[in-house]
This record gives C-alpha cells, structure tokens and sequence, in this order.
C-alpha cells in the first residue's frame, strides 16, 4: 500500500507517547530523547515495535527535538539524528511484517519568532530545511508536524514541508487549550483555515488536552475542517503529584472518548503525552 491511499481509509491509527517510555527505558531526566536514535537505537526500535504490536498503521520518528535550537549542547547533528530516526522506524516496520508507514516526526523549535522572540521567519524555514531534507532522503513517508502552539511557526514548517518535502504529504497538529485556543490567541476555526490555506493534507490536534476535552471540541473541527481530522490526545489533563506531571487517564477509559472521536468522523487516532502501548492497543480495534 501507498501512503497516498491511507486517506480512502475510514480510519488510521497512530502512535502514543514516545518521551515517557524512554524514560522508563533508562534515559535521564532532562536529555534529549532524539540522542538515543544514535546512542541507544535498540531502545528506540523497541518502543516503535511496542506500537506496531499495539496495532499503529503509522509510527512516527523520534525526532521530535532534531533541529538545530533544540540540539544546541547535543553531540549530534539533527541531520543524522533524523537519519537514524528514520531508518530504525523502517527496520522495525520490516521486522513486523505489517503494513505500516514512518510518519518524519517535526516538533517546534523552542524559540519564539518575532515579534514573540527574536527568530526571523528565514531562520526558522532553516532550522526546519534541515530534518526535512534529512528525513526525505532517508526514506519517510509522510511529514508530521506535531505539538505546534504558535500558529506562525506552523506555518513556515508548514512551507518548509511542501518546499523540501519532496512532495511528501504533509499532516500538521497543533495544540489548543480546552476552549479551542492557540497559546498565540487564534481559534481553532482560524488555524484550521491557515493550515488548509497552506496546503496541509490532514490536520488536527495533539498534546495540550485529554480526549474527552477534545469531544467537545469536535463538532467545530467538523464544522471548519474539509481535510482529514487527526487527533493524538493525552491521557488526560495533567496533574501534579509529588512535583511531578502525571496523566491518569487509564487505556479503557481513553478509548472510550477516543470512540466517541472516531464515530464523530476523526480520520487518525493516537495518543500523545501519558499514552502508551495499552492505549494504542484499545484505539487500534476503533480502525
Ligand atoms: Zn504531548
């Protein structure tokens, strides 16, 4: 199958979280989870086969963090870290057996364009040039743009994906508050109008949230949207218990919102902060 004919499908199941599960796996508090694609790749593989066991049609690269603002003190170069990125979420399709495909994970730069911060928007389209370049001549086969809150930042990955995208497609989720806002101040009626402007293939909503706030959000996504909804919750609102931010939201009662989602006409379905190979599980039987 072609990544092109996974829009005729009624349904397509993501992934869930990634940073937490490498946390578990050993990797210390406040490091860059994108440094193990090529310091410890057998963790990395090991998360994506979780997924894929979990029923994940889409997996999505461990390169949240792989542009140059974000890997200032790293050792590696973003490019190569998208390199490994890509290549170790292929070897783990090809060990599955399954059909699935490698969605080129792109995350926000950490610094704020101007007027916000001082990056101009040329910057920002390099410093997104790069993992772009980097994961298309690796092989990906779409570009997932995730976890963006300011719109204007969307947007010029947004360019950069359909300038240097090699003509893959190109799916952008942002993260909204629970009255549908951008942390910049724009409605989700608005962002879902720049984004289909900007020639996105499907679009949608990760992070910030829980599922069951999503419910209500739904029925203006669909009154706005004519692109394919993506939704990739957490597992609930945050909490903080013993100084530590904690999602509690459990994998039955996830996939029960995440129900809900799916029969209000959501296309993708996955999981982001707090989510985890048993949530997936319960998501992937929605498909
Ligand atoms: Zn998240």
């Amino acid at each position: 199958m072609q990544f092109q004919d996974v829009f005729q499908k009624k349904h397509l199941i993501f992934d869930g979280g990634f940073g937490t599960m490498l946390l578990a796996a050993g990797l210390p508090a406040g490091a860059s989870p994108d440094q193990w694609n090529i310091s410890n790749p057998d963790a990395v593989r090991a998360v994506h086969e979780a997924y894929l066991n979990a029923g994940s049609n889409v997996i999505t690269t461990n390169t949240f963090g792989s542009t140059v603002p974000r890997q200032k003190r790293g050792e590696y170069k973003p490019a190569d870290l998208v390199i490994a990125g890509v290549k170790i979420a292929k070897e783990a399709i090809a060990a599955s057996g399954k059909d699935a495909f490698v969605a080129l994970d792109i995350g926000p730069l950490g610094e704020f364009l101007e007027p916000l911060g001082d990056l101009t928007e040329e910057e920002a389209l390099e410093y997104f040039r790069e993992p772009i370049e980097a994961g298309v001549s690796a092989g990906a086969d779409c570009i997932l743009i995730e976890t963006m809150s300011v719109l204007d930042e969307a947007l010029v990955c947004i360019r950069a994906a359909k300038t240097y995208g090699g003509g893959l497609p190109v799916l952008c989720t942002l993260t909204y508050d629970i009255r549908g806002y951008l942390m910049t101040g724009e409605t989700l009626e608005d962002a879902v109008a720049a984004l289909e402007n900007a020639g996105v293939d499907a679009l949608g909503c990760n992070c910030g949230v829980g599922p069951e706030q999503l419910v209500s959000l739904l029925p203006r996504f669909i009154a706005c949207a004519t692109k394919p909804l993506i939704m990739q919750p957490n597992a609930g609102l945050p909490e903080y218990r013993d100084g530590e931010t904690v999602y509690l939201c459990g994998p039955e009662a996830f996939a029960a919102e995440m129900e809900k989602l799916a029969n209000g006409g959501v296309w993708g379905l996955g999981g982001c902060c707090g989510t985890t190979p048993a949530h997936i599980a319960l998501v992937s039987k929605l498909a």
